[in-house]
């Protein structure tokens, strides 16, 4: 399998590519990971971890009986490349990947609107 040591061409909608390199294999711009499913939005929630990050995704859902929405959340596990840097209150944008741990499905493709 050949190694993408290129930046690859992502055309993730609100992202821009990193603008420095890294040497991560987990890495969707620089490594062999490959992003498929859906494309998630999110704040970080916590940077504590070693290339992981938490976000907390907002989305509503429809309550059928009392024909509304609720805000509801959830906290995602989140590979973060070297590439990316993030801190705590971003609004990132996350892609789902394969499983690259018992619960880290996603990787954070970038701030968004940032560089
Ligand atoms: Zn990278």
């Amino acid at each position: 399998m050949p190694a993408f040591k290129e930046l690859k061409n992502l055309k993730i909608p609100g992202v821009n590519p990193p603008s420095t390199r890294c040497e991560d294999p987990n890495c969707p711009w620089h490594g062999t990971l490959r992003v498929r499913g859906v494309i998630l939005e999110g704040i970080v929630e916590k940077t504590r971890a070693k290339r992981m990050a938490v976000i907390r995704h907002e989305y509503l859902y429809y309550d059928r009986k009392y024909m509304r929405y609720e805000r509801r959340s959830k906290k995602i596990h989140a590979h973060l490349p070297d590439c990316i840097k993030v801190k705590e209150g971003d609004q990132v944008v996350i892609g789902e990947t394969r499983p690259l741990s018992k619960t880290v499905k996603f990787v954070v493709l970038g701030i968004k609107g940032g560089v």
